[in-house]
């Protein structure tokens, strides 16, 4: 043992934020061992955490920088590399450039990327994966407490009387967050209820499985809420003192159309339980709601968040141990990249940089000679795609930092079309990716064992990573590849920093709810959650305790109608399609079908199909089908189970042999542009010997 050493870090996988030790043998990581003292995990690791020591030293690392010439891609110098993206990127008018950020780097990272953005490439065309998992989260939180991140934090879930998980299969996504779910119905009796168009394992503990058709979250919240409301179940104490728009709400969820019997057939649900539920919801609280992209990823997306806001405000779960609007964020880092503005509407810290004084703060702040981005609104990352195919030229050079959107982003061929429209792209990440193919220059990065920095995990906790070994060839960090292009665009000075500790320092300068904090200050094992304001503050681990964080206190009831998903099965498309994610692998793969272990378990994809449907269609376990959407058709092994919602069925999106999102439709949410990728229509075909 006296040869090894244990480097403190934080899971690179999922927004739990699990704590482990990077063990460290001759200078290689070769092994991980979960943090004792973790609050968050308490010495437990999922799957992917166990294992995520194995991706670090794959063959397959990005090692060098290299540029395409002649169609090849060649092994270049960093000083030849960063001058021709400098040389490529100055040729096109600050409108012409967007870049893309990543929940998955740090949050120095993710800083130095919305200050490039703004402040070198002069663009607010800067967005990142969150805009395809919870935009709807940020939007629709904000309108309602002021504030678009989880209300609680991991540990008081257990403090929870009655669990209400909608759309969230925690158990393989979040997993050490459902070890808190499962901790409320063991060791506090709470009542578990569970809802989702898929038995999951997340429903094995449940009390009660609403197992409803996707897209009918609205219509079931609603109904809740009028069941609670008729009998006289609602907090009024609260709805009095810190909420505003009851009365809106009421002209909403009373109408005839969520009565309890309307509810149950738009959801195919039974009335009873639909009660039970109402009852418990409202009676045995504490009720923490906990929801992911089941709720997010709809056109209305919005709505569905602005109702899960309804039900807790009315039934007086905010501001409490054990309660709270809970939104389980997917990337480790979606958090604290939305944090630090890698969107195209804020600065770090929701800083609106449509208003003056805001933009005033950057421009005083950061102090380039030429100014910043103007004081108005970017695209988002759905948008810039529709941009590029529907009009070719307006956008032209991409900067990517870690991010796959040749796999991650809806229609995978709109995607492709988008990018044969741009002229120059930029890739920075730690492996080669489907996105690369259309990348003139490819940057190596060091990845997360090979670094210090901070990451934000879905409680808003803010922990640090500490470097445990040296990265492959010449990968640096990406604040140290951003900084480089920028000295070579002309603006060094801006980009001045020596360490990751200075470039967090500059991240609390200007970024209220991080004021507080430094890396000395998070060496402490739990983090800390913001708002952390002074030196001496805390940190905030509940939300909106006393008053919301809305201008005048006061939590905001945003009523919605149910409206039924963009596209809805019919004769030619007679199944809905869902999407999601399994234990075992991340998001598009890079990373878990890199280790040999994760990739054992789950080697490829499948289409899950109700045994009734597959029936109907003598379609056998295991065999391959056509799936087949309006966008495009694919091969898939079928997995034929009781367990999905007849007429529903589900694909995870990692595998680049049977891509989901080659099916999903980019049909958006108004406001917060979320692509739909939870219900499209699906046909599926027998694919019969010739
Ligand atoms: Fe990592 Fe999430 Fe698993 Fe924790 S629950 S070990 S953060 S993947």
């Amino acid at each position: 043992m006296t040869d090894l050493k244990f480097v403190p870090t934080t899971c690179p996988y999922c927004g739990t934020g699990c704590s482990f030790n990077l063990v460290v043998k001759d200078g290689k990581v070769v092994g991980t061992a979960p943090s004792q003292r973790s609050p968050v995990n308490e010495g437990k690791l999922c799957p992917k955490g166990m294992y995520a020591f194995e991706f670090i030293n794959s063959p397959d690392r990005l090692t060098h920088p290299m540029i395409r010439k002649n169609g090849e891609l060649v092994q270049v110098s960093w000083d030849e590399a960063t001058t021709y993206i400098a040389e490529n990127l100055k040729k096109y008018k600050p409108s012409e450039r967007c870049a893309l950020s990543s929940a998955r780097a740090s949050n120095e990272d993710n800083y130095a990327m919305m200050k490039f953005a703004r402040g070198v490439l002069k663009t607010n065309h800067i967005d990142h994966c969150a805009r395809l998992c919870h935009s709807s989260t940020v939007a629709g939180l904000a309108g309602s407490f002021g504030s678009g991140a989880m209300t609680n934090s991991i540990p008081d879930i257990a403090e929870a009387k009655c669990v209400f998980i909608i759309g969230s299969n925690t158990f393989e996504q979040h997993p050490l967050i459902g070890r808190r779910e499962v901790m409320a119905k063991m060791n506090n009796g709470a009542k578990y209820i569970y809802a989702d168009p898929r038995r999951t394992h997340t429903s094995s503990p449940a009390d009660l499985f609403l197992q409803f058709h996707s897209g009918t979250d609205v219509a079931l919240l609603n109904g809740l809420m009028q069941i609670i409301i008729k009998n006289g179940w609602e907090d009024k104490e609260f709805i009095e003192k810190r909420t505003k728009g009851y009365e809106d709400l009421k002209k909403i969820v009373m109408k005839e159309e969520y009565s309890v019997e309307n509810v149950a057939k738009i959801t195919g649900l039974d009335p009873k339980d639909i009660e039970t539920a109402a009852d418990w919801i409202a009676n045995n609280g504490p009720t923490a709601l906990i929801y992911s992209m089941g709720i997010t990823q709809h056109t209305v997306g919005v709505d569905n968040v602005h109702a899960c806001a309804n039900l807790q405000m009315l039934t007086g779960n905010l501001g409490k141990r054990g309660a709270g609007v809970n939104p389980l964020r997917g990337q480790n880092n979606v958090q604290g990249a939305c944090d630090m503005g890698a969107l195209p509407v804020n600065f770090s810290g929701y800083q609106k940089v449509t208003d003056p004084a805001n933009h005033k703060k950057f421009e005083d702040a950061w102090k380039f000679p030429d100014g910043i981005a103007p004081a108005e609104n970017g695209y988002e990352v759905t948008i810039m795609m529709n941009v590029l195919t529907d009009n070719p030229g307006e956008l032209k050079a991409m900067y990517i930092m870690g991010e796959n959107p040749l796999l991650s982003d809806p229609d995978i061929n709109h995607v492709k079309e988008a990018f044969e429209n741009l002229e120059f792209v930029v890739v920075q990440d730690i492996f080669y990716n489907e996105t690369c193919e259309y990348a003139d220059v490819i940057l190596p990065a060091v990845c997360y064992a090979e670094r210090d920095g901070t990451q934000t995990n879905t409680e808003r906790r803010v922990q640090r990573w500490h470097k445990a070994a040296d990265g492959p060839g010449e990968a640096k960090y990406d604040w140290e590849i951003l900084s480089m292009v920028a000295a070579k665009m002309g603006y060094a000075d801006q980009f001045a920093w020596k360490s990751s500790s200075e470039v967090f320092d500059e991240i609390a300068e200007v970024t209220p709810q991080y004021h507080g904090m430094s890396y000395a200050r998070l060496e402490q094992a739990d983090g800390l959650h913001w708002p952390c304001k002074t030196p001496e503050d805390p940190g905030t681990p509940v939300l909106h305790t006393q008053k919301f964080l809305t201008a005048d206190g006061l939590g905001v009831f945003f009523p919605a109608d149910w409206q039924p998903p963009a596209e809805v099965p019919d004769d030619e498309y007679p199944f809905q399609f869902t999407t999601g994610r399994c234990l075992f692998h991340w998001h598009t793969g890079t990373m878990t079908r890199r280790s040999e272990t994760l990739d054992k378990e789950v080697p490829t994809g499948w289409i899950e199909i109700n045994s009734e449907d597959a029936a109907a269609l003598g379609i056998h376990d295991g065999e391959m089908v056509r799936a087949v959407t309006r966008r495009d058709g694919l091969t898939v092994t079928a997995r034929v189970t009781p367990t999905i919602k007849k007429g529903t069925t589900f694909m995870p999106f990692h595998f680049i042999e049977c891509p989901a999102n080659l099916l999903t439709h980019n049909a958006l949410d108004p406001v917060c542009k979320i692509p739909e990728y939870k219900a499209c229509a699906m046909r599926l075909e027998k694919i019969t010997e010739a």
